[in-house]
């Protein structure tokens, strides 16, 4: 039976340090009473409260690791609906449905292996690959997942095979990287649930719809599953937004632990744009692993781009730290232009100055990883608060000719500037970035 917030507390260390995030013994335990927090955010509880916690202890949704090593992709974890009321933790993984007698298995492998790029600082990367058992010979099936696994060797791997022999040789094959499985269904399930728990291995429970999907986790999990993933059979983008809601809402709001898990859909369709559309559609709604049938860089920057936006916490701009960037070796004549710490603008005024192929620094000053003109309009990118960075970072040592580059979209400021800071030149930059190439090339 769940404990209420108040038996919680009697639990809790009650030094109410905050090191859980919340301001008091009383107010995580009362978030723990609700679903809404992990127990695991206290780090000073004991395993003794712990285990007394039971049921109310463990997270609404279950968490837990995709694939093995480094690259392992966290599940799960999940604690609000919405991610302005928090955020969301754990980012969904992309993976590629691969069959296993495609003869350019090979190639698209390691087009996988070879996904990663940099975004604003973070890498993002296609995290697995489902291998299919469309040739119906399983020496076959696992002579591919074998070599899947040698081409992409850092990607988790999920087998998509519905026989449980075949599924089996395939698991011991590359039990090492903890394979997930898809999937036991209501006919395979003792037999898939065996495989599963014989291999320490994660399990996807696969049903038509959420009452036969509750009733199979509840079968697995009696089984002696502990990790499962969800395959509700949500098939169209309206299903996929219908059934992960209502997951998500069961798990969250009712605690419904036959639904406390992460969620896979499948989405493979012909059309890469209707694809695109629909995997947009799941990891903007819940889901926790997209497969799609198809990768290509116009797709996969997409997908990166959507997961990273709602994968960041709305309350914390991304930044990087305040410094002079040295692009490309300066000299002590190269052009210096300043601009502020958030993220984006960062990453795409450094790489117009790179396109440019002109050696410059770029002041990046601290502004709480505002842009430009929220910047300005907040009062953190004022003429006083520049002047006041570009005389104390000493960047006046380091420079022949004393001459600073504003942003186009603040020329407002330059007069005051040129009075505040005593001896320097301050020349109006363009307002896009885009422009910066021609006019550092035309100085
Ligand atoms: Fe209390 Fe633990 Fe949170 Fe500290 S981390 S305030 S001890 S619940």
């Amino acid at each position: 039976m769940a404990l209420t917030g108040v038996q919680i507390f009697k639990l809790l260390p009650k030094t109410n340090c905050k090191k859980c995030g919340f301001p008091t013994c009383l107010a995580f335990a009362m978030k723990l009473a609700q679903g809404g927090a992990d127990i695991s955010a206290c780090p000073d509880v004991s395993e003794e409260a712990k285990a007394t916690l039971g049921e109310a202890s463990a997270p609404p949704i279950r968490s837990f690791a995709l694939g093995a090593g480094e690259k392992a992709v966290k599940m799960g974890g999940e604690t609000v609906l919405f991610r302005h009321e928090k955020k969301f933790v754990n980012p969904c993984a992309i993976a590629l449905n691969i069959k296993d007698n495609d003869d350019a298995l090979e190639q698209k492998a390691s087009e996988v292996a070879s996904s990663e790029i940099d975004r604003v600082g973070q890498k993002l990367r296609v995290d697995a690959i489902s291998v299919e058992y469309a040739s119906g010979d399983s020496a076959k099936y696992e002579a591919a997942v074998k070599l899947i696994a040698d081409k992409a060797p850092d990607t988790a791997i999920i087998l998509n095979c519905k026989d449980s022999a075949a599924v089996e040789a395939a698991v011991k094959a590359v039990a090492a990287r903890k394979p997930l499985i898809y999937a036991a269904t209501e006919e395979n399930a003792e037999a898939m649930a065996a495989v599963a728990k014989d291999n320490k291995v994660p399990l996807v429970a696969s049903a038509a719809g959420l009452e036969a999907l509750s009733a199979l986790t509840e079968k697995i999990k009696g089984l002696g599953v502990e990790d499962i993933v969800l395959d509700s059979g949500a098939g169209t983008a309206g299903e996929i937004i219908q059934h992960n809601t209502q997951i998500r809402r069961s798990a969250l709001k009712k605690s419904f632990k036959p639904l406390g898990y992460p969620v896979i859909n499948y989405v493979l369709r012909d059309d890469p744009i209707l694809e695109a559309s629909i995997a947009s559609v799941a990891i903007a709604k819940y889901s926790s692993i997209v497969v799609v049938s198809n990768i290509s860089k116009w797709k996969n920057l997409v997908l990166f781009t959507l997961r990273q936006n709602l994968y960041t916490d709305p309350q914390v701009p991304m930044q990087v730290e305040q410094k002079i960037y040295e692009l490309g070796e300066p000299g002590a004549d190269a052009p210096l232009m300043i601009t502020t710490n958030f993220s984006l603008t960062y990453f795409i005024v450094s790489g117009e100055i790179e396109n440019s192929k002109v050696p410059s620094r770029l002041a990046v000053m601290d502004c709480e990883g505002l842009s430009v003109l929220t910047a300005w309009a907040a009062g953190k990118f004022t003429a006083a608060k520049i002047a006041q960075f570009i005389s104390e970072c000493g960047i006046a040592d380091q420079v022949s000719q004393k001459e600073l580059i504003i942003p186009g979209q603040v020329a407002i400021l330059s007069g005051a500037l040129e009075d505040k800071l005593e001896g320097w030149k301050i020349t109006v930059g363009p307002r896009e970035a885009n422009a910066i190439p021609t006019f550092l090339k035309g100085r």
